[in-house]
């Protein structure tokens, strides 16, 4: 059981008040997490704050009702680790009945439904306009209850659905009960002139940079902060949704990035964790200048990459920088040793085993990396699994299961429809609790095979070490 931590004063929803007098007010809500699992690395609604940053810039008043943050709650709220991350409280439910034979306890995470309420209703003066975000697709049931809480204290507000739910499953989000849904980021001109028109006002220029900043300053006690130096990938993974979310590859400037940085360290933040896809991807433009200021300003910050970083690219510059910076929190993306037989093409046996090298030359321990396998995708065999996790520990590195989810829209989805044993049009059934494309679906058995497995090994791997430079 997660430590509690002692309560805290629970924060008002706050207006930040732009200096227009008579402009619009838009409320921002990240709505409860319902799943059979869910902890918060360093997690925010990036894409929520990046479109009221762009609003507020447009001129509007905005405000976050951030339903997933303890500053809201006035319950005690499980314990934080110093780096920023840590359980959420959470509440059992009756399961969906799609689910009911699924052998797990099903919760909503967040804070309490009474007090997010009364947040709302203490909230002055009220919206004219809702933006509801959503993320994981099979996390629909938490948007149900966050639209039904909204329609029961503010029956007249406008609710508008968008995020990576909405955009990749559009039609099913037409259904949930908001009044208009946006597929897609809201700088895309077609998406800004409709929440506009949604105010019933001409669309503003789009602001300078729009998209690439997130507006963190809703936070008023942070224990963390986030940093987003691109959106989208240049590769096309076929299990993944960013080349479907963010067709482009874009970059931001590092003079914005530099500045959010300093602002957030202004206000006592320390721990950083990196939300880009591609972060190391033309580091020269945006990661290098931003990693050399962190440098230069002595700061003495604690960075975090839980989005896998990219091997190939871990030169022995990019390692260098990222150790001095102070990476401490370094996920890789390998999914599978099998270099003949990939669904990507992300990933060489050579760039495999120079990057850990230069990873390890550059001063990072072992202990500090963790490897993630991606597990039960349409076709894969255990056996598959299995090698790769023993080859990380061969290599004295933890691998970390990620069960895969199928993705609308992704290449991979179709094989997935076709060999996944449950009706996966229905968004409840991504999952990836659940291994949708594993034959039986999730069984705590085989859940503890690979526990032990990963253990057996690791005591194994213990005995033998990587040499850098091999
Ligand atoms: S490299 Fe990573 S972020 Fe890019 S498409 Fe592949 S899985 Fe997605």
């Amino acid at each position: 059981m997660p430590q509690t931590q002692v309560r805290q004063k629970p924060l008002p929803i706050t207006w930040k008040s732009s200096n227009k007098p008579g402009s619009p007010r838009i409320l921002g809500i990240n709505p409860w997490i319902y799943d059979f699992a869910a902890y918060n690395v360093w997690s925010r609604p990036a894409g929520l704050l990046t479109c009221l940053e762009m609003l507020w810039r447009a001129g509007c008043h905005t405000a976050l009702m951030d339903l997933m943050d303890k500053e809201l709650s006035d319950e005690p709220w499980p314990a934080v680790k110093p780096s920023g991350n840590g359980h959420y409280p959470k509440v059992g439910l009756p399961k969906p009945f799609l689910l009911r034979q699924v052998p797990r306890q099903y919760s909503r995470y967040g804070i309490a439904i009474q007090r997010a309420e009364q947040a709302l209703l203490d909230l002055h003066p009220k919206p004219d306009l809702i933006l509801i975000t959503s993320l994981m697709t099979y996390w629909y049931p938490g948007i149900i209850s966050a639209i039904e809480m909204v329609r029961r204290i503010l029956p007249a507000a406008h609710i508008c659905l968008g995020g990576i739910y909405a955009s990749l499953c559009f039609e099913h989000a037409l259904k949930l009960g908001a009044d208009s849904v946006i597929s897609g980021p809201m700088e895309r001109p077609d998406n800004w002139a409709r929440i506009w028109g949604i105010l019933g006002k001409p669309p503003p220029h789009l602001p300078e940079n729009a998209g690439m900043i997130q507006d963190t300053s809703h936070y008023q006690r942070p224990d963390f902060s986030i940093i987003i130096t691109s959106r989208g990938c240049p590769f096309k993974c076929s299990y993944c949704a960013s080349p479907r979310l963010y067709p482009c590859f874009c970059q931001a400037r590092p003079q914005w990035v530099i500045a959010h940085i300093k602002a957030e360290y202004g206000r006592g933040v320390r721990d950083f964790c990196f939300y880009d896809d591609a972060l190391l991807v033309n580091p020269e433009k945006v990661l290098y200048p931003v990693l050399e200021f962190i440098i230069g300003s002595g700061y003495s910050l604690r960075l975090h990459a839980p989005n896998a970083l990219h091997v190939k690219y871990l030169t022995p510059e990019s390692c260098t920088l990222l150790k001095k910076a102070g990476l401490v929190t370094v996920r890789l993306g390998l999914e599978t040793i099998n270099f003949t037989d990939r669904r990507d093409s992300k990933l060489t046996d050579m760039e495999w085993r120079q990057g850990i090298s230069n990873l390890l030359q550059a001063g990072f321990s072992t202990n500090e990396l963790a490897i993630y396998v991606l597990a039960g995708m349409p076709g894969q065999k255990d056996r598959d699994i299995e090698l790769t996790m023993r080859a990380c520990l061969s290599m004295g590195i933890r691998p970390e299961l990620n069960h895969y989810s199928p993705i609308p829209g992704t290449p991979l989805f179709s094989r997935a429809l076709e060999e996944s044993d449950y009706p996966l049009q229905e968004p409840l059934w991504h999952n990836n609790s659940l291994w949708p494309c594993v034959k039986g679906g999730f069984s705590w058995e085989k859940q503890k095979h690979w526990k032990e497995l990963k253990l057996k090994l690791a005591g194994h791997g213990r005995r033998k070490s990587f040499a850098p430079g091999r």
